[in-house]
């Protein structure tokens, strides 16, 4: 044991010497091997590139084999499949000018040639540009083509590029727009994007002018307009005769005040869609007992549109959740009564009014079919039912079309 110890020392200190010796003697002698030569063939320096390149360029060793080869872009090591070491290389390395960004970037190559244990290496750099055309919008579809006053519709954007943002406004009213596919088209880069947008209850009949803004990554931007046609409502005309009692509560500031509250509540809505796709249920069994833009005249003069509809439903029947969503007002008003409003995501509210209990609480999450209250008399009415509203961007839109044909986003 102690012998081979002794023995494995004096061969380590052998290998020293031989090591000394061998740098003594290069040392001494100065010697060298040349540096390998790399040729950037493309791109050439400050190229400017509108499609996707390549990178291609030659490694020769001048003396003994090379050892490595290595590529940057933009500081960023390029992978290569493991080197053979041989005297000269040819390669090629991809430039995606989308994934690259426009501006200006640089390419470093770099090579290393070995000869027995002596090495030199070489470096070239060398700039490109990449210019992008700004993403194009090169369709619009709207579905349905013509859209009824009160009822929702979707409109669908194609994108020849990727694009950062884009957003949408009819009716006054700003609508965004969401993602809903990508690498389409030629290349991979297109994307399709979507928006669910109300048309208002008071609508002109016609063309109203529907506007469409987008921006891309790098910075450009695009507007469109469009013509969307509106249809007249096919709404019944009521006449309504108001007792002494319920008029006493039509005080115009109570209305206006409650009703400015609702809408700056449904103004502000979370950006996430909430709703399980396909996912509306009726809140109450009960038939409809007044449409959805019933035309009102009152016995005191005046008149308005019936902006939700009014289900039959006895005083204290449960009343459950259209969709899932979270409760963003559950109080007692004068004239809405028990109040409930449900935030669906996306710009899209679903109120329930005139309930006896409220079983739900501000910032709670509901889902679909859970119950939220009981039904009731409370606030302006004539009887029991539930008054039932669907708010989108802010606007009322017939909420049963909403529940027999609910608004996709996948
Ligand atoms: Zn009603």
């Amino acid at each position: 044991m102690k012998t081979k110890r002794i023995a494995k020392h004096n061969r380590t200190i052998g290998w020293t010497i031989a090591a000394l010796a061998l740098t003594a003697l290069t040392g001494g002698c100065k010697r060298e091997i040349p540096p390998p030569t790399i040729m950037i063939v493309t791109p050439a320096e400050g190229e400017v590139l509108r499609a996707d390149g390549e990178l291609t360029f030659t490694v020769q060793a001048v003396e003994g084999v090379l050892e490595a080869v290595e590529v940057m872009v933009n500081d960023d090591p390029v992978q290569f499949p493991a080197l053979e070491l041989k005297t000269f290389g040819r390669f090629r390395v991809p430039l995606p000018v989308r994934e690259l960004g426009p501006g200006e970037h640089r390419i470093s190559v770099t090579a290393r040639a070995v000869d027995d244990e002596l090495r030199s290496s070489a470096a070239v750099g060398r700039g490109f540009d990449v210019e992008l055309p700004p993403t194009a919008l090169i369709d619009v579809e709207l579905v349905p083509e013509r859209v009824e006053q009160g009822r929702f519709f979707s409109v669908d954007l194609t994108f020849d590029g990727p694009v950062a943002e884009a957003s949408g406004a009819v009716f006054e009213r700003g609508f965004p727009f969401y993602l809903v596919e990508e690498s389409l088209g030629e290349g991979g880069w297109g994307e399709r994007w979507r928006a669910v947008a109300a048309c208002r209850l008071y609508a002109e009949p016609g063309g109203n002018t529907l506007t469409v803004d987008y921006s891309d990554p790098y910075g450009n931007g695009g507007s469109e307009s469009y013509t969307l046609e509106v249809t007249r409502g096919d709404f019944e005309s009521y006449y309504i005769q108001l007792s002494p009692d319920v008029e006493s509560k039509l005080d115009p500031a109570i209305i206006e005040r409650e009703s400015a509250y609702t809408k700056e509540v449904v103004g502000r809505y979370s950006p996430e869609q909430l709703w399980e796709p396909g996912g509306f249920v009726r809140p109450v069994p009960g038939r409809i007992t007044s449409p959805f833009g019933q035309q009102r005249t009152y016995s005191t003069g005046g008149s308005s549109s019936h902006i939700g509809v009014d289900l039959k439903a006895a005083d204290g029947e449960p009343v459950v959740a259209a969709a899932r969503g979270r409760v963003v007002i559950a109080q007692e008003m004068i004239v809405r009564g028990g109040f409930v409003c449900i935030d669906h995501g996306r710009g899209l509210f679903s109120l329930y009014n005139h309930l006896s209990r409220l079983d739900v609480a501000e910032g709670q999450m509901v889902e679909a079919g859970e119950r939220i209250g009981l039904a009731g008399s409370t606030g302006v009415v004539t009887g029991p039912h539930l008054h039932f509203e669907v708010r989108l961007t802010t606007w009322a839109v017939d909420p049963l079309a909403l529940i027999e044909n609910p608004p996709a986003y996948e």
